[in-house]
């Protein structure tokens, strides 16, 4: 890894690992969602980075792929299980990290610790080298010692620049990859875990979308919006909140632009028996053959 890369991917991490605590400390009953994914991702910008990708804020058993409208009244309400999941990126290099709480219970606090608990095994046995299935077996031992089940079909992934899931996937139960972590790699790891089955499937169309393929939008304004969103976001996922600068009525722009095809949504993941989801995660740089986390505060 160059200096230059390696000065932006620790900074990005830094100030990802900065936003999210704060967020967890914003977590509160009655406090609005939304207002938590703007104040994480303004610090970010604040700090001199950019959010890499929508602040996700995924509350009991939705697992992953949910960011609040800038209209979405929703709040946090006691006994709550939230994961607050943000990524900060310094010239496209990213920091991806997320952390579990309890709103005011402390019900779920064995589902939480699973869930951190694998992830510092993980990071623990990573080396230049290590098979990736080899990974996941850790997480997966660690979560079922705890007494709970993986979500074994999310997984971790490595980090390229401007690319959030690029290249290994890092899986939470050994999938049988013999693909190896190498030295140079950036990779997010993210345990999950469940008190249910331990998969999630697609409930609903999200509202976070990324860029799939350029081709002319005929709509004008549709098409002004897609140039925005080519601009502003890159290949990396984006929202509806962030459109809503470009287009107050970004909501029926994005609807336009997924049926040209040339953006698609994400999918919110829930949890199959709707049991409850921890999740923790941090990013990682592999430098000469060790483990190095960027994403603490
Ligand atoms: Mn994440
Ligand atoms: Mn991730």
């Amino acid at each position: 890894m160059d200096e230059h890369a390696l000065e932006c991917v620790r900074k990005a991490g830094s100030i990802a690992g900065e936003a999210r605590e704060l967020g967890i400390s914003m977590v509160d009953e009655g406090v609005k969602l939304v207002d938590v994914a703007n104040e994480i991702e303004a610090l970010i910008i604040k700090k001199g980075a950019i959010p890499a990708f929508p602040t996700n804020i995924c509350i009991n058993q939705i697992a992953a792929h949910f960011t609040p409208n800038n209209n979405d009244t929703g709040v946090f309400h006691v006994g709550d299980v939230v994961k607050v999941d943000c990524g900060a990126h310094v010239d496209g290099y990213i920091g991806d990290t997320a952390k579990t709480v309890e709103v005011r219970t402390k019900n779920w606090q064995g589902l939480i610790e699973a869930s951190s608990r694998a992830l510092r095994m993980a990071i623990d046995m990573i080396g230049d080298g290590t098979p990736v299935g080899t990974i996941g077996a850790t997480v997966k031992g660690s979560i079922v010692e705890s007494g709970y089940r993986p979500v074994s079909n999310l997984n971790g992934h490595e980090v390229k620049r401007y690319n959030l899931h690029a290249g290994l996937s890092i899986p939470n139960i050994d999938d049988g990859s013999k693909d190896r972590i190498r030295s140079d790699m950036t990779i997010a790891i993210e345990p999950f875990a469940t008190n249910g089955h331990g998969h999630v499937g697609n409930s609903k169309p999200g509202n976070i979308y990324r860029f799939i393929r350029d081709r002319p939008v005929r709509d004008e304004r549709a098409a002004k919006l897609f140039e925005n969103i080519k601009t502003e976001f890159k290949s990396l996922p984006f929202c509806e909140r962030w459109c809503d600068q470009f287009d107050p009525q970004a909501n029926h722009q994005l609807k336009v632009l997924l049926r040209h095809g040339v953006i698609s949504s994400y999918s919110i993941l829930t949890e199959i028996e709707d049991a409850v989801v921890s999740q923790t995660e941090h990013t990682v740089i592999v430098l000469n053959g060790r483990s190095e986390i960027t994403t603490k505060p």
